[in-house]
């Protein structure tokens, strides 16, 4: 059980809870957030220093909402890390991060653990409008940005960028993103094209959060367990991939109506 030790309003939906533990993790690993009589969800670590950790939430349903109206010293449950996490790139490397939305707090990790003079980064992240673009002063180098409204960079979609950032000549040798499944699908398909390695990170409906109980099943794969991050190798053969999900009872949907499922 941790305190909040702190939150950091990003905008009025979205809202990044910090607190006071140190933990060993990987970009892309998650933690089992537990609020006493509501429920427990996984959310990925946004930031972590010696000391500290977030969670970005964006607020969605009656959990997330109840998450991010969370104050100073409420006591939470926080199991983890969980999850493999991204392979970091290595020395030489040329990779473009693609975030849709809250799909930057995963890759925000990463970012910061990139030795930013070794390797080449092409930061493209997107959001419905420039309010909803996340950790605007936290990093120092220039990123492209896209909404859907114009009200910041490019009016349209991350896919339109990394396309036109392939066909400006950048060589690309991975990618990693972050966000809608449909926007990572489309991701993972120019990455197909371009023949560079995509790694994505999935998000399924978690109970345990370590590869027991089956709730997060994709294809052969358990989200919780085998990713929540695959590589295109994994995504070839995923046919799930896109198409559909679990939902808690553990009936098979289509992806848009597991998106479109409410808690009673
Ligand atoms: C490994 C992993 C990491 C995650 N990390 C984060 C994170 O860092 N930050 C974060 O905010 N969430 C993250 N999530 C999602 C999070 O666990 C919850 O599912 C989310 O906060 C919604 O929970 P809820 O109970 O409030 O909403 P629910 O009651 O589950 O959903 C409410 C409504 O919101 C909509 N909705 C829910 N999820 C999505 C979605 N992904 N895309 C589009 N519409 C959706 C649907 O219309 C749904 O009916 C992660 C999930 C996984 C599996």
């Amino acid at each position: 059980m941790l305190k909040v030790a702190g939150k950091q309003e990003e905008n009025p939906e979205f809202a990044t809870l910090f607190f006071n533990s140190s933990l060993i993790f990987k970009p892309g690993q998650f933690i089992m957030l537990w609020i006493p009589e509501v429920d427990e969800k996984p959310y990925t670590l946004s930031s972590v220093s010696d000391k500290k950790f977030g969670i970005t939430i964006e607020a969605k349903g009656i959990f997330s909402k109840k998450a991010i109206s969370l104050k100073k010293d409420d006591l939470v449950g926080i199991r983890g890390p969980f999850g493999n996490g991204f392979t970091l790139p290595k020395p030489g490397d040329s990779i473009a991060i693609v975030a849709g939305g809250c799909g930057l707090a995963p890759l925000a990790p990463l970012l910061d653990r990139i030795n930013h003079d070794r390797v080449s980064i092409t930061c493209i992240h997107g959001a419905r409008s420039k309010d909803y673009l996340l950790f605007k002063d936290r990093f120092k180098f220039e990123r492209y940005f896209c909404t859907d409204d114009g009200s910041l960079g490019h009016k349209g979609f991350v896919t339109d960028l990394l396309k036109e950032k392939i066909a400006d000549g950048n060589t690309f040798n991975k990618v990693y993103t972050c966000g809608p499944e449909i926007m990572m699908h489309k991701v993972f398909e120019i990455c197909e094209k371009h023949n560079i390695h995509c790694q994505v990170s999935l998000e399924r409906y978690m109970r345990c959060g370590f590869g027991l109980c089956g709730a997060c099943v994709c294809g052969k794969e358990v989200v919780c367990k085998d990713g929540p991050v695959f590589g295109s190798e994994k995504l070839r053969d995923m046919e799930d991939f896109n198409k559909t999900a679990l939902l808690k009872s553990g009936k098979e949907v289509a992806l848009d109506d597991y998106f479109a499922w409410r808690h009673p």
